[in-house]
């Protein structure tokens, strides 16, 4: 089973990701982190993509959808990937379809989390980041117990600087762009789930979950309630 996540930058995707992969046995493919690793460790693709990430271009597609169909063909223990971060437009998404097919592979299910933009804005923009570890915390949603100090690891809260309001406005406005082109594509091929994401994290979660086993069942693919373990991380 290979599902992609979709969502905007604050709409909790990464988490959900997390317990997706965890409940699901899914191998978490996180398009960045893919190309960082395949980088570090000079793997063949890894070493082609290395000139144009050093000089902050944008790695050509075939590049990561080769680095993604690795992933793929090594699985281990795992049932499958869950994608996030590419493809982010139908020409990616195209390219993407096309490479799966050669290896008689196919996206099962497209998860479209779906935040209000205003909402979105709220939280990026209320977001403050622990010096020591990265923890995320929020002044509106998710505040420590002493203002401005991580709750883990004592260490100050600091405001980064690519959440200024311009920075993330502009962000916003290319991801909204963007995913529609992916929520037309992947909807006309009856693949697309949309999944309210304003709510908490283990209510999505759970919403996911039970949109992901009827699309499955519904398109002839395995049911999922009888292979879950208990939810991760409620
Ligand atoms: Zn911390």
């Amino acid at each position: 089973m290979n599902i992609i996540l979709l969502g905007a930058q604050g709409s909790g995707k990464g988490t959900q990701a997390d317990m997706l992969s965890q409940a699901l046995r899914l191998k978490p493919c996180a398009s960045g982190e893919l190309l960082r690793e395949a980088i570090a460790k000079g793997t063949p693709l890894g070493q082609i993509a290395k000139p144009y990430y050093d000089r902050g271009d944008l790695v050509p597609d075939d590049l990561v959808a080769g680095m993604i169909l690795e992933s793929l063909s090594n699985l281990g223990d795992a049932k499958g990937i869950i994608l996030d971060g590419f493809p982010r437009n139908s020409v990616q998404a195209e390219l993407l379809d096309r490479r799966f097919a050669e290896m008689g592979q196919r996206i099962d299910a497209v998860i479209y989390l779906e935040v209000p933009r205003d909402m979105l804005f709220d939280r990026l923009a209320g977001r403050y980041v622990c010096q020591a570890h990265g923890h995320v915390w929020n002044i509106k949603t998710h505040q420590p117990r002493i203002p401005g100090i991580c709750d883990y690891d004592g260490s100050a809260l600091f405001h980064r600087s690519d959440d200024t309001p311009e920075k993330i406005a502009h962000r916003l406005d290319i991801f909204f762009h963007e995913t529609i082109q992916l929520v037309d594509y992947y909807g006309a091929r009856g693949k697309l789930i949309r999944v309210d994401g304003a709510g908490d994290i283990g209510e999505v979660n759970r919403a996911i979950r039970a949109q992901l086993a009827l699309k499955l069942n519904l398109s002839g693919g395995m049911p999922l309630s009888a292979q879950e373990e208990s939810p991760a991380g409620d």
